[in-house]
């Protein structure tokens, strides 16, 4: 049992919350303890942390799903690099052990996020250049060796447009990202059955009001998109905009094996990338994701001035919704006891993934 000030989808209880595996009960109670008991954070892009890149294969998605768990992480997408066929499968292969059985004291990895290989070779970002057109054929064969949940792809790549409902109908979240497509492409996606944007402003096409790009049919459209507020990747400003324009826009960390590590060289799968002053870069000096955690992440929201309902919801609820995961992102009754408690500092100072206590 904890007890504290809790958030539940219907708003703040102050009182105590029972559970085993699962949430017995939420009642109201004097609880002057100083704790705000949260959702557990639900994390929809992670390529790695504590040195190890997904891209590793073999146990590297139990060591990430460990690590950001103690940054109140209760669930995550294991996301894989753009790279030749069979690196994807190696990871994929990886990802499926951790996915059927949750590493202890570590985050439930729900699935996988492919981003890439099927983006544009004119938005890379930091993926390395080994892109290839979509076909079902492939997307199945890989699905097979692990669930793919959600699958970034450039619309304007020939063929793809036509794929998107075919894998929407997989049960797959299709994103739009590291797309050089127009504002028409971007909506084309989205009639077609695309779900979603990637790392929104990053590796797309930006706003122009005479020759509007992806962002803007993002902005202009989307229920849901992904944003990285590690206040690095997306300006503050652009990011209000953005939750303003987009009702269910959430949070992502995009977070690479150098998360929770020092200053100094990690990989980016095949590639090398340097950690400094807060930032992973390739050698060139582009941003190469993060090394954002999900605390850090709400602690950022809420510092921008968000609600914290607001911020939890963007990083728990509406990331659970986006998957459908009803079960998850939510204080409720017979919801999974994912529980996360925080600090006044919005520090968190006990962890629980489906109930077993992680911190
Ligand atoms: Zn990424």
């Amino acid at each position: 049992m904890l007890a504290g000030r809790i958030l539940t989808p219907e708003g703040w209880v102050t009182g105590t919350i029972e559970f085993g595996q699962r949430i017995d009960r939420i009642a109201a109670a004097p609880a002057d303890t100083g704790l705000t008991i949260l959702p557990g954070f639900i994390d929809l892009h992670v390529h790695g942390a504590a040195g190890v890149d997904i891209m590793r294969g073999g146990d590297a998605g139990a060591v990430v799903a460990r690590e950001h768990a103690r940054h109140g992480t209760t669930s995550l997408l294991g996301t894989t690099m753009t790279a030749h066929e069979p690196a994807i499968r190696h990871a994929l292969a990886g990802l499926a052990g951790v996915i059927a059985q949750r590493p202890e004291r570590g985050a439930r990895m729900l699935g996988v996020h492919l981003e890439g290989p099927f983006i544009s070779a004119h938005r890379l970002g930091a993926q390395p250049p080994h892109v290839m057109p979509a076909t079902l054929e492939l997307v199945q064969s890989l699905d097979a060796i692990a669930p793919i949940r959600v699958l970034t792809m450039a619309p304007e790549v020939p063929g793809h447009l036509a794929l998107i409902p075919q894998l929407a109908a997989l049960g797959m979240r299709v994103q739009v990202g590291h797309s050089n497509g127009s504002y028409d492409d971007g909506v084309a996606a989205l009639r077609a059955g695309a779900a979603g944007f990637t790392h929104l402003f990053n590796g797309m096409t930006g706003m122009d009001h005479y020759q509007p790009g992806i962002v803007d049919a993002a902005l202009a459209h989307a229920e849901y998109a992904e944003i990285i507020p590690d206040l690095q990747h997306v300006h503050p400003g652009a990011i209000l905009a953005a939750l303003r324009a987009i009702p269910r826009a959430y949070g992502i960390t995009d977070a690479t094996a150098a998360t929770g590590m020092p200053d100094g060289e990690y990989a980016l799968g095949s590639q090398r990338v340097y950690k400094c002053l807060g930032c992973v870069r390739l050698a060139t000096g582009s941003l190469a994701g993060s090394v954002l955690t999900m605390d850090q992440a709400l602690r950022n929201l809420v510092g921008m001035g968000l609600d914290l309902a607001d911020a939890s919801h963007r990083l728990s609820l509406y990331p659970a919704d986006y998957l459908g995961e009803t079960e998850r992102g939510r204080l409720v009754p017979g919801a999974w006891a994912d529980i996360v408690v925080l600090d006044q500092d919005l520090q968190p100072v006990a962890v629980h993934v489906e109930g077993e206590a992680i911190l």
